[in-house]
């Protein structure tokens, strides 16, 4: 662990934090041990700006791992947390922003008939994957290499993320019994799905795969786009087999445009995971789709669900607010002008100071990954320089530049960033090289 953090009050709060919980985090990689330094320990944070307990000011490209596409503390989100908590923190009963918040992911996501509201991406995508069991009758599941759905039982084979950082696969206390229905193959690679699906029929000929799980953009192996064609083919293949297609889009749904990566590239899944954005940084996940898959769902159909605080009024009312200003997509416009400018003013800084780099990036959401190489899978992200990173991520640290603190995660830019910011952030980056070599 780096010294020159001891002695501050940060440093202090986190060592108190470590004698009651594990790690001193309630997130692993909040711990930022891959990159071997003590973590933030947060104050408040506005806008595009975070400030740590020690005083120091930070640009955020963490932005809470994806849902502050608005920034932090955006005024109507909080005016909207406030006035829903004055009402009432929760029910247990139904409300009519939940049809609301509804009808929204509705018109933004056309394969979206029905859906429900959950608290977390890991809850939407054990029960979509519950549900497309039941639907198909089928018992195995096929996911990629790198992608991450969530800590369920079963996703938990050679996830991305925060579980990359952390040794999975092969992840202490998951039973093999469970994860042996799960197949992993590599991203980007039809021949692969192609062979796994070949490979897993019954003797007359049926597919034992009852669903594809993908994250149609990546983010957890660091930003990893599909290449051309690739969920078209995904759709194609699934479709002729009688294979639900999940499209996990925690961090893409209302991220790359409103309507999400299956907008963006123009394919379609049968279900649709979502999480982050839909509750303007309040605990929240759905999953929704086809009206004959929901239909199985619970009261209506067999497969058990629930949830205590499912669909709670404060995170609707913050997802609503969030959803309703994303909603005329100007937004996108600035998103993708600002992206643009990082990401050529990152490969710019890098290309004079000789380092070799490559960036991933669909608008909003970009990694920059110290190798000269394309990085199109989990073996590439891999591949690239750990070390180099961990210098990469102290030195701008340093500078004031917040960065998750592992290459298998996104940066995320928001509404409330600027053209300044990204200067900074380029100036910084022009600095952290030279102070590297
Ligand atoms: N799916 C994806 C694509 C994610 O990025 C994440 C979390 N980062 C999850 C699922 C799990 O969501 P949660 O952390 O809300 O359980």
């Amino acid at each position: 662990m780096k010294n020159r953090e001891s002695g501050t009050r940060s440093s202090r709060l986190w060592r108190e934090a470590q004698e009651l919980i594990p790690g001193g985090v309630n997130s692993p990689v909040r711990a930022f041990k891959s990159v071997g330094e003590e973590p933030v320990f947060v104050r408040k944070a506005k806008g595009a700006k975070v400030w740590d307990c020690d005083g120091r000011v930070y640009i955020d490209y963490i932005m809470s791992w994806g849902p502050l596409i608005l920034g932090h503390a955006h005024s109507k989100v909080v005016e909207a947390v406030r006035s829903a908590a004055g009402r009432g923190t929760s029910y247990g009963l139904p409300t009519q922003a939940e049809t609301e918040l509804a009808r929204i992911i509705r018109e933004a996501f056309p394969s979206v008939q029905k859906v429900r509201l959950v608290n977390s991406g890991t809850e939407a995508a054990m029960t979509a994957i519950r549900l497309s069991r039941a639907f198909a009758n089928r018992e195995k599941i096929l996911k990629f290499d790198g992608c991450y759905h969530g800590h369920a039982d079963v996703l938990l084979a050679s996830a991305g993320s925060g579980a990359a950082t952390f040794g999975i696969p092969g992840s202490a206390g998951v039973s093999n019994e469970i994860v042996k229905n799960t197949i992993t193959v590599r991203y980007n690679d039809a021949e692969a799905v192609k062979n796994a699906i070949s490979q897993n029929r019954r003797e007359n000929g049926e597919c034992k795969i009852a669903c594809v799980i993908v994250e149609p953009v990546c983010g957890n192996m660091g930003v990893v786009l599909p290449d051309k064609g690739f969920l078209r083919f995904l759709r194609e293949i699934t479709r002729e087999n009688g294979i639900v297609l999940i499209f996990d889009e925690v961090i893409t749904g209302f991220r790359v445009s409103f309507g999400g990566a299956q907008e963006y590239y123009g394919v379609d899944a049968d279900l649709t995971v979502l999480g982050k954005i839909i509750g303007g940084g309040l605990p929240v996940g759905a999953f929704g789709g086809k009206e004959e898959i929901m239909r199985l769902l619970a009261p209506e159909g067999p497969v058990y669900q629930a949830g205590t605080l499912s669909g709670n009024p404060i995170s609707v009312a913050a997802g609503l607010a969030t959803l309703r200003l994303l909603k005329n997509r100007k937004i996108y416009r600035k998103l993708e002008s600002l992206g643009k400018s990082l990401e050529d003013g990152l490969l710019s800084a890098a290309r004079t100071s000789g380092v070799s780099a490559t960036v991933n990036r669909v608008g909003s959401m970009l990694s920059l990954f110290f190798s000269a190489d394309p990085v199109r899978n989990y073996d590439d992200a891999k591949k690239t320089d750990a070390g180099f990173f961990a210098k990469y991520h102290s030195e701008m640290r340093k500078r004031g530049i917040l960065i998750a603190p592992s290459r298998f995660e996104a940066m995320f830019l928001s509404s409330a960033h600027t053209e300044r910011d990204i200067a900074k952030t380029v100036a910084a980056f022009r600095e952290s090289l030279q102070a590297i070599s």
